[in-house]
């Protein structure tokens, strides 16, 4: 749904098997081998072979094929990975801003020929073990992918992804549900007013509310004027009314079409299987049309243009009076050029990337604004690709200055070029990012490769990057001048280019609702009382499929007796090194170390507490030893894959009232590069520099800004979060490091004009740290690497210990446990019990400058080990799919809403979500729905699978032991808590909603975030914030 990111190679992630008892490495006839065995212009299944290709650098072999009689094209990604992904595109290329490919691809998705039950992907999503199932539109293409590690899980989803596409139902009342539709306010009113309703309706204002989203949508508006990139794929609130539903099944019929189709898959299943079966029963009742989607070039400016826009102003920003956006957009070539985007990728990099760069140099250290504009750097999202660079958070009165560095860094770089130092770190990140495997390196190639391809670009080409790199090195070696050369051309001398400002207006927020209100108006005006009663007729008629017991016995379903009785076992060691426990876990790490270090902060004073999250966020970015801060970053990047530091609140397994704060540093390097990653860690520690105040006001900017932006997209975590703050001292803390608190302390320290006291502060946090009394290590390597390892971290260990000094917890409520529960005489964790805590009621209103909703309320339940804790993730799950999502999503028209257990806390949410109370009171009629016990086996067995899918997603190989590493949560413990799942049964359902839910049975929170609000207002039980 957003508009991609594209930084090429971010995305390309590996993953390696999930651990069972093989491992990718050791196969003999591996799936990349028998792939190897096609031939180009063998037919398969209706498919012709056209090119096959071994990619040795990502471990795969790629099959190119068409289908004869539509033109399909199909790529296969042979690996061994048994997370297979299956993904079909389309091109989808809107010509107007009604959001009709975002609405199709949520009716397609409806009900289906085969399966015509309301929702069945909703559905599938409790009877399946699915590993990812989701669909995107993006601005002209629409993806629909998923992935599973179970073979007939896999064909299951594709029988129902391939009749949802190809063979939809494309109800009227799904287009009234999905899209818009006028409605009583309360449709079993007819006296209430009309109202606009539709889930992408409210999606969509929800999207719009994010001043980012609306500045990067006119951005690539503006800078594409004449064809599909100057509309609003997601669809316009105010456009979207104007659709009907004869346009969206005309849509439906000319882009959802094999002949405009682009298959992908990926894994270890045999490529003939997936053949097979996507032509009996897709391609093979199609004929070749000519879908006439191409995407024309964009005609090229003769001279720059400037435009301007307006947001609404931000009650988080950290300057009230710096929130003007300014901005240069470039357009660059076609994106099919492959060697083109990867060079024009990487000299983005080279400009923006980093406290090396030019453009930071330029626009960030002279703390013009709080951090880049939204849109930054290389997007090759769109058949020609652009480059972005500006400034968001920033007086108006500096705009021309602005404008005047962009152009004169341009200049500098044509001068100066850049340092072989940082083009080589540069390629040492492609090579780590090549190496490290991630859990979706399927859908990261389906990602990386789907702009390209739909254009007609060659996806084999794309994922050769060695070759790339190659070319890039000879192109560099041949011509020194080769990137000043292409800064001159694509950016110099470029005249289809826009500098596009954003301010922020006042009445923004009231001008749209004005506008909503006048479209509204002017359609209400439009009826007669026969449409009148009509839409009330259809109203109920909505209201009452949507309360309907649904039938979806057509869709398939694996059972509870498909999961894996047991989990893997991972193997650790533990050990020590330097007096500290070290956690060592042999992994298929394929060349890359993994390093951790838990540092708990039990001694650290109450008042510090507010100042952990910015120690985090600065520590690694000051400058240490004998390095400035460019210095360090540049050795960063030669020579690791990152090192950072995060913040950590650790709820006890066994007592709610007990947990473990701390910080977790975490890093990975080439095998061959360890010693120099513990040098900057004892660096870093041992002589971090903090005293320069220049550098930190920048840092602190960036993450105030960072905190503020992430609001309106992060709402229901945000609200979560407050309404468990009183439930625990945990959830207390998570308030403090990660909450509204936090979000206001940053905006406090951005706006102070002296950073004197922070740095005085900073230092103190430290001394707290690295004390190896409260430490422990871990390590995950390939088993050759170990041993090696293990003597490198002993030395590291000794070096930082060297100055530290005892320190007395100021809390004497501290408890030991040990690290591995069989061995009482082992290392231990310490942890903090509050055993004298009063968990309170407490509801909070935040009022928020955006136009829907974040609600939730939170309740204090039981830890992990009690036996009721696998019943109340059950009850989540089912109350979740069952009833909540029904009530919220489809009646309500949220975009989402459920409920969760963790943490010890059973916690209700709703997402964008266009009520505030009406949702407070679906969460009660929830509890009265689960308790009254009317939900099947079926209903029962469905949430199995899905909590069960998510406990047993994927690791990889780096992630390996780390719950156990950080919970002291071991593989005996998971076993027992998965047995416990298997068991849960209705009756346990039906009492643990009565025990822990029941109004007044234990201490609930309530949070919500959203805009003003009457009625909350008016309620004196409330606290506005
Ligand atoms: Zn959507």
């Amino acid at each position: 749904m957003f508009r991609q990111t594209t930084a090429v190679l971010q995305k390309l992630r590996y993953r390696s098997f999930n651990g069972r008892q093989h491992s990718w490495k050791l196969k003999s006839t591996s799936a990349r081998e028998r792939a190897a065995q096609y031939q180009p212009g063998q037919k398969i299944h209706g498919f012709t072979v056209r090119e096959v290709v071994a990619v040795p650098d990502l471990f795969l072999t790629a099959v190119k094929l068409s289908h004869d009689k539509t033109g399909a094209q199909y790529l296969h990604a042979a690996r061994d990975d048994s997370n297979n992904l299956f993904s079909v595109q389309f091109r989808t290329t809107p010509m107007d801003s009604t959001g009709v490919p975002h609405i199709l691809e949520h009716t397609v998705l409806c009900g289906s020929e085969k399966y015509p039950c309301r929702d069945p992907f909703f559905k599938m999503l409790n009877r399946s073990l699915s590993t990812f199932m989701n669909a995107f539109t993006a601005s002209d293409y629409t993806m629909y992918p998923f992935s599973t590690q179970n073979g007939k899980d896999f064909q299951n989803l594709l029988s129902v992804y391939l009749d949802a596409v190809f063979f939809p139902c494309l109800r009227e009342q799904d287009f009234k549900q999905e899209g818009w539709r006028l409605e009583n306010e309360d449709p079993t009113d007819p006296n209430t007013p009309l109202v606009f309703k539709g889930v992408v309706f409210n999606e969509m204002k929800g999207a719009f509310s994010d001043n980012e989203r609306v500045y990067a949508q006119h951005l690539q508006n503006k800078l594409y004027p004449d064809h599909t990139y100057s509309v609003v794929s997601g669809g316009e609130p105010l456009a979207i009314p104007d659709l009907t539903w004869e346009q969206l099944r005309q849509f439906h019929a000319t882009h959802y079409h094999p002949s405009n189709a682009r298959f992908f898959t990926y894994g270890d299943l045999p490529l003939e299987q997936h053949l097979k079966q996507i032509e009996e029963e897709a391609l093979s009742k199609f004929e070749r049309i000519d879908p006439n989607t191409e995407v024309p070039p964009q005609p090229h400016w003769s001279s720059p243009r400037e435009d301007h826009v307006t947001c609404s102003p931000d009650a988080l920003a950290p300057d009230p009076s710096r929130q003007n956006t300014l901005c240069v957009s470039y357009l660059l070539g076609d994106i099919t050029d492959t060697f083109e985007g990867f060079t024009l990728s990487l000299l983005s990099s080279l400009m923006i990337s980093g406290p090396n760069s030019p453009f930071y140099k330029a626009l960030i250290e002279p703390k013009i604004g709080t951090d880049f504009s939204s849109v930054v750097g290389y997007d090759g999202s769109t058949k020609e690709a652009s480059f972005s660079i500006g400034l968001q958070g920033m007086a108006e009165e500096d705009i021309e200055r602005v404008k005047h560095i962009i152009s004169q860094t341009i200049d500098g770089i044509i001068e100066n070029g850049f340092e072989e130092e940082r083009i080589e770190a540069l390629l040492h990140k492609i090579e780590i990012q090549m190496k490290h495997q991630s859990t979706n390196f399927g859908l990261a190639l389906a990602s990386y490769i789907a702009s390209s391809w739909n254009h007609d670009g060659d996806p084999v080409e794309l994922l050769q990057i060695n070759e790339s790199v190659a070319q890039f090195r000879q192109a560099l070696k041949e011509n020194p001048r080769f990137l000043q050369d292409k800064v001159r051309h694509h950016f110099k001398e470029n005249t289809h280019r826009l500098t596009l400002s954003m301010s922020p207006d006042e009445a923004y927020m009231e001008k749209q609702a004005k506008a909503e209100e006048e479209k509204l108006q002017r359609k209400i005006q439009a009826l007669s009382d026969r449409d009148r009663e009509e839409i009330y007729e259809k109203g109920l008629e909505l209201l009452d499929a949507q309360s309907k017991t649904q039938d979806a016995s057509c869709l398939p379903a694996l059972k509870v007796s498909d999961i894996e009785p047991t989990i893997p076992v991972t193997p650790v060691q533990i050990s020590a090194a330097g007096g500290v426990p070290v956690q060592y876990c042999e992994q298929p790490t394929n060349g890359l170390v993994y390093f951790r270090a838990m540092c708990s902060l039990n001694t650290l004073p109450e008042e510090l507490r507010l100042y952990v999250p910015l120690f985090c966020s600065v520590i690694t970015k000051m400058g240490c030893g004998a390095l400035d801060y460019k210095q360090q970053s540049q050795q960063m990047e030669l020579r690791t894959g990152g090192m950072s530091v995060s913040t950590q609140v650790i709820p006890d397994s066994t007592q709610l009232d007990m947990y473990e704060q701390g910080v977790l540093l975490s890093s990975s390097c080439l095998d061959r590069n360890l010693p120099h990653m513990f040098e900057l860690w004892s660096d870093i520690f041992n002589s971090p520099h903090f005293d320069d105040e220049e550098r930190l006001r920048v840092l602190v900017m960036m993450s105030a800004q960072e905190l503020a932006n992430g609001i309106s997209y992060s709402g229901h975590m945000y609200a979560m979060t407050r309404a468990g703050r009183h439930l625990t001292p945990a959830g207390d803390l998570q308030e403090t490091f990660g909450g509204m608190e936090q979000v206001k302390f940053m905006k406090r320290i951005a706006e102070m004009s002296d950073l004197g006291q922070v740095i005085r502060t900073l230092p103190r946090i430290k001394k707290h740290l690295l004390n190896p009394d409260n430490m422990r290590c871990a390590v995950n390597a390939s088993p050759q690497k170990m041993a090696d390892t293990a003597a490198q971290l002993d030395r590291f260990m000794k070096d930082v210990a060297e100055n530290r000094k005892e320190r007395k917890p100021v809390r004497t409520n501290i408890i030991e446990r040990p690290l591995d529960p069989q061995d009482d005489s082992g290392p231990s964790r310490k942890l903090i019990s509050e055993l004298n805590f009063h968990p309170c009621q407490m509801k909070t209103f935040f009022q928020m400058p955006f136009p829907v909703n974040f609600v939730s309320e939170s309740i204090r339940t039981v830890p992990f080990s009690h036996e009721d804790y696998a019943r109340l993730c059950i009850l989540a799950r089912m109350m979740t799919a069952k009833f909540l999502h029904g009530e919220i999503r489809e009646k309500g028209g949220a975009y989402g809403g459920g409920a969760r257990m963790g943490g010890g806390l059973f916690s209700f949410y709703s997402y964008r979500d266009p009520n505030s109370v009406q949702t407070l009171s679906a969460f009660r009629r929830g509890v009265d729905w689960a308790k009254s016990g009317q939900f099947t086996q079926q209903d029962i067995d469905e949430a199995k699978l899905s909590v069960f899918s998510a406990v047993d997603s994927p690791v990889a190989p780096s992630d390996k032991g780390m719950s156990r590493f950080l919970s002291g949560v071991t593989d005996e413990m998971k076993q027992n808590h998965r047995e416990r799942l298997f068991a849960v049964t209705h009756r346990n359902l039906v009492q643990v909603a009565e025990s822990y839910l029941g109004v007044g049975q234990r201490t609930c929170g309530v949070a919500v975030l959203g805009p003003e609000n009457e009625t909350i207002k008016k309620d004196p039980s409330w606290i506005v914030k």
